[in-house]
């Protein structure tokens, strides 16, 4: 039987939420963090590396992938799952955010955004009818709306005209979207920091009806402060028996806050692209493995941690790799710090269901600060 995509919410502590949602490749524990693999890879890592550290879903990037290789061919090849080895659920962004951050000569109308490739130079039009052409082809289970992710700061005229131009786009965003069995669509919340937008943008995605509802246009400067209160009065406009997501966060305090908050899903680069710069999360907060203080030091990255990097090698030894610049230095720590994301998800998800969020986040959040030690 097909797998109808659904999401069950199995308990609550607080505003926090305890989940599956079901897609046709799978099921995803909430709260999820989700690597993003932009270009058809979670960068230096293979797929079932990916799986290892317990990732259920991965992101892909419509922008990248419209240009290079081509949806049309992705399709022809058998959809984004066979194209790259990913069993598991994938999720695609609509083109809408990266469009406007890395396009050239980009043209924004009422019918979608005119644009020039950063690769090159070739012209194209994406639209929301387009946007969920594209997302079908690679047979992304989850497919976001079309949208354009307000800037930050943003007056609130001008975040207001953005969000309803947004809202348009959603609707026609659901007529294009083709129905199928475990595949679902989801809106996106717009209206900055404003209240009364972000009531008015929830109020009219509700209306025209989604598989679950993102919280887009934060973590774009505005700081966790600012974030935390507006998620605090836009997850209450959310339906409880539908997935949330927030979009592009973000440091570990930002999701065991936006947790607490009620969120159900998060994506990031900063797992992927730190573990590529050297640095590496931990328990004990961040720590620079390129620092010259790690050149001796026989103890793992983070001694409570089960991935490779840590299991096996020594912060020498992840020191030296890096200033050698050989390959594998990278790929250890985006390995590591995928396998302390997730790590992080787990404990959140027992928490939940054990009704000791409040105590897991205190904890965490004591922990992170106390930093890393040196060695004697
Ligand atoms: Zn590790």
């Amino acid at each position: 039987m097909l797998t109808q995509f659904r999401f069950d919410l199995h308990a609550t502590d607080g505003a926090a939420r305890l989940g599956i949602v079901h897609t046709a490749h799978g099921p995803m524990d909430t709260p999820a963090f989700m690597p993003v693999g932009t270009a058809g890879t979670v960068k230096a890592m293979l797929p079932d590396s990916v799986a290892a550290t317990g990732a259920q879903t991965i992101l892909g990037n419509t922008y990248h992938l419209m240009l290079r290789p081509g949806a049309e061919r992705i399709g022809r090849l058998g959809g984004l799952h066979e194209f790259m080895q990913w069993q598991g659920p994938i999720l695609t962004d609509s083109g809408g955010f990266q469009v406007m951050s890395l396009a050239k000569l980009r043209k924004m109308t009422e019918e979608g955004v005119a644009f020039q490739s950063h690769i090159d130079g070739s012209k194209h039009l994406l639209t929301p009818e387009r946007s969920m052409q594209i997302q079908h082809l690679l047979d992304a289970d989850i497919t976001m709306a079309f949208d354009e992710c307000t800037p930050f700061p943003a007056t609130p005229e001008q975040a207001a005209q953005s969000m309803r131009l947004s809202m348009r786009w959603a609707k026609r965003s659901k007529d294009a979207f083709v129905e199928r069995p475990g595949y679902g669509l989801f809106g996106i919340v717009q209206g900055g920091i404003h209240h009364d937008l972000r009531q008015e943008s929830a109020e009219a995605l509700q209306g025209i009806g989604f598989d679950g509802y993102a919280v887009g246009g934060l973590a774009v400067g505005e700081g966790q402060e600012l974030m935390f209160s507006t998620l605090d009065f836009t997850t209450p406009l959310l339906p409880t028996d539908r997935p949330r997501y927030l979009m592009g966060v973000g440091k570990p305090s930002d999701i065991v806050g936006a947790v607490l908050r009620g969120i159900d899903m998060f994506d990031c680069v900063m797992p992927t692209r730190s573990g590529r710069t050297a640095q590496g999360f931990t328990r004990r907060g961040t720590v620079n493995l390129r620092n010259a203080r790690h050149q001796d030091d026989p103890r793992p990255l983070d001694e409570h941690c089960a991935c490779p990097a840590c299991r096996q090698y020594s912060r020498a030894y992840l020191h030296h790799l890096i200033r050698s610049e050989e390959i594998l230095g990278p790929m250890l720590l985006t390995w590591h710090n995928i396998q302390f994301y997730q790590d992080v998800m787990k404990g959140l998800r027992q928490a939940i269901g054990e009704g000791r969020v409040q105590d897991f986040a205190r904890d965490f959040l004591a922990t992170e600060a106390l930093g890393d030690i040196e060695p004697i």
